[in-house]
């Protein structure tokens, strides 16, 4: 009893200080160095045939394959500068005491609650979709929308892309990433990573369409979440690629611009996750797409995938 009393007071002074660290502006642990840490542990649902998760991730040593076309794309003002993609991919949330993860919350993040099963999954993304089909929590996006998108895909992937909201291509057709964005980010799961468009999953941030496809605002994205969070838990993907700050924000809970989430390993609930450009954002600066294909092949070096071989025109 009196070791639980103890402990309860010095979980208490603990979340009291880094609860002042935060209201003071620091929500980040800094890594201390790359040889410091220990492997990281092995990730849920990893099958045999998986690679081991490499410690330090590299930067790509070879020229970059475009995403897309062979002609250069048009001159656009540079991105931010980050420093090259070298931190290890960080543990999992339970070996955290242990290796300060790079960019980990001081708070932590809550862990997953347990696997569903596979068969499960579909099942209850299925039973999710319905209830986010007739959600009113935004009233005026409830009004406005054809439809909700509320993500497709593999209900067993090891990836997950998160994105902003539904464009208006989504909005009629009800499924995520089909517009002029969705045709790039198609290419770079496909040409770009060798993967099937749907052995991923692809989901959203708000699953309503806001109006004239603003940017969602604090309290949409407040009640759509958990959603979010529900789909996540249920597919419990092995890697998270976010696109933009939108999801980035949201699901690293950080206000840090896309320039300083880039080139570095995240954990949401434990999975690794990797910030990129949203592909809106490519399309608008064909320039990034360097740093966008620098950011998946970090990615693929950790999920064990190679490019696909370009055919020769
Ligand atoms: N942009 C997004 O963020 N999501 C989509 O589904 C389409 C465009």
């Amino acid at each position: 009893m009196e070791v639980d009393d103890e402990r309860r007071t010095l979980i208490r002074i603990v979340r009291q200080r880094l609860e002042a660290l935060g209201r003071a502006g620091v929500d980040r642990i800094p890594l201390p160095s790359a040889t410091a840490i220990p492997q990281p542990g092995p990730i849920p649902r990893a099958s045999a045939a998986s690679p081991p998760i490499p410690a330090v991730v590299r930067p790509p040593t070879t020229a970059p394959t475009r995403l897309t076309s062979p002609s250069p794309p048009p001159p656009a003002p540079a991105p931010p500068k980050v420093a090259p993609v070298v931190a290890p991919i960080p543990a999992r949330v339970e070996r955290a005491a242990t290796s300060p993860a790079v960019a980990a919350s001081l708070f932590g993040e809550p862990e997953l609650a347990a696997a569903v099963p596979e068969a499960d999954r579909g099942p209850q993304l299925a039973v999710l979709a319905a209830e986010v089909a007739g959600c009113a929590r935004c009233p005026l996006l409830a009004e406005a929308r054809t439809q909700t998108v509320f993500g497709e895909g593999s209900a067993t992937a090891r990836l997950m892309f998160v994105g902003e909201a539904p464009g208006a291509d989504e909005d009629r057709t009800g499924r995520p990433f089909v517009g002029r964005a969705g045709v790039l980010l198609t290419d770079m799961i496909t040409k770009g990573m060798g993967l099937a468009r749907d052995e991923v999953y692809i989901a959203n941030v708000l699953k309503s369409r806001p109006p004239e496809n603003r940017t969602p605002l604090a309290d949409e994205i407040a009640h759509c979440l958990p959603y979010l969070e529900r789909q996540v838990e249920i597919i419990r993907p092995q890697f998270l690629c976010l696109l933009g700050k939108t999801a980035a924000s949201a699901l690293l809970e950080t206000a840090l611009p896309l320039g300083r989430l880039r080139g570095k390993w995240h954990r949401y609930r434990g999975i690794p996750a990797i910030v990129t450009y949203h592909p809106a954002a490519l399309l608008r600066n064909p320039a990034w797409k360097k740093e966008a294909w620098e950011d998946l092949q970090v990615l693929m070096q950790a999920m064990g995938l190679k490019a696909p071989e370009r055919k020769k025109p």
